[in-house]
């Protein structure tokens, strides 16, 4: 399907403008003309979880390949049906285009590392990798450049009411007799033991949650997502195209619904907390437990992310620096070498401790030169 396609041009001299994280406004690359993004005074609301689900219902999305023509060199090229803004793959025009799904973002966090900046804590962060192959570093400065990408989220807040059932187990200690062996000879000792006496518990909990952030993109692993929050979405601003300009953005590809199931999950862990807390006692056991979700509401936002693939040995690893934070996440190679001489030290070192102690249990050697003579191996 035919699209639209829009971009923004220099004043001066016509050449695309871009958005730079180092000046905050648009840039144009040939004669470095800026211009300054109006900031916008709109509050950044939030919406309805259970009429948007009803409103999704009825309305569903379908997936298209949006056609579109580079509004510089006319060059044709496809955006794949999630793809919401890319560069011209002829003369790397930022192309910006509309959103097909029902829900769009209505606000963004804008890129606040820069390419060079993020390059730059990438390098540092391979070099600090214990056991990564040590060609790594070379290689990667080689390599090719981060791609800025806005990928959509979903954050949620709600209230939640939680039933449960479950135990609370309370320390008491008891004297026990015990036979031992003391010196090769076995006696009769008094001795006190613990014990825990579990009665049933039941309750209510309440909690309040406010912007868990799910990703709702399918281009960077989950498990990469999740690891590069926190997001400080107090410092969301209205959806505006212009920062977009010469970045890669996203629709949403995983619903609002199943990101909630998602939401839920990063719940638990609170709600449990709080079912531990009001069960009180020394232990807790939860043996059941029921939740509602009430008041929830929702936001479809944009967040800024730089990522790379490289290749090394046949497979490929993803990292990712979210560029609000800085904060970096990635998979790693790790130098089977290196950790086979480790693993060969700590045995080395395990099988000196165990000579040793020998020695010193038939008197031969006195303790202190026995942690030094481990010290010395390992070091
Ligand atoms: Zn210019
Ligand atoms: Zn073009």
């Amino acid at each position: 399907m035919k699209f639209q396609s829009i971009n923004f041009t220099c004043d001066s001299c016509g050449a695309p403008l871009r958005y730079s994280p180092a000046t905050v406004s648009l840039q144009c690359e040939f004669c470095s003309t800026t211009k300054v993004i109006s900031s916008s005074n709109e509050p950044i609301e939030e919406y309805d979880f259970k009429s948007a689900l009803n409103f999704l219902d009825k309305n569903s999305s379908q997936e298209i390949n949006k056609d579109i023509t580079c509004n510089k060199c006319a060059a044709n090229f496809q955006l794949t049906p999630y793809s919401i803004s890319a560069n011209c793959p002829y003369c790397n025009t930022p192309a910006i285009t509309d959103f097909v799904k029902e829900i769009t973002p209505k606000s963004l966090l804008p890129f606040e590392l820069t390419h060079d900046e993020a390059q730059e804590k990438f390098k540092k962060w391979i070099g600090s990798l214990w056991f990564a192959p040590s060609r790594l570093k070379d290689f990667i400065e080689g390599e090719k450049k981060l791609q800025g990408y806005y990928l959509p989220h979903w954050t949620y807040d709600s209230e939640t009411q939680t039933r449960y059932k479950g135990q609370r187990g309370v320390i008491y200690y008891v004297m026990v007799e015990k036979t031992v062996t003391i010196e090769g000879r076995q006696r009769r000792v008094r001795q006190r033991e613990a014990r825990i006496h579990w009665s049933p518990v039941r309750g209510v909990v309440y909690n309040s949650f406010d912007d868990i952030t799910i990703g709702a993109s399918k281009s960077i692993s989950h498990s990469i997502l999740n690891h590069l929050t926190p997001w400080d979405t107090t410092r969301l601003i209205p959806f505006d195209e212009r920062y977009l300009a010469g970045f890669k953005a996203e629709e949403y590809t995983i619903g609002l619904d199943n990101a909630f199931e998602y939401a839920k999950m990063k719940m638990t862990p609170t709600i449990k907390q709080d079912i531990h807390r009001d069960i009180g006692g020394d232990k807790q056991r939860i043996d059941e437990m029921e939740t509602t979700y009430s008041h929830t509401t929702y936001k479809n936002v944009l967040f800024p992310i730089w990522t790379a693939q490289f290749r090394w040995k046949e497979k490929e690893y993803n990292y990712a620096i979210n560029a609000q934070t800085g904060k970096i996440v990635g998979e790693r190679p790790y130098s089977t070498l290196k950790i086979t001489l480790l693993v060969l030290l700590i045995f080395l070192s395990l099988g000196g401790i165990f000579y040793l102690q020998e020695r010193y249990n038939q008197g031969n050697i006195s303790y202190p030169s026995v942690i030094f003579n481990t010290l010395s191996i390992r070091l």
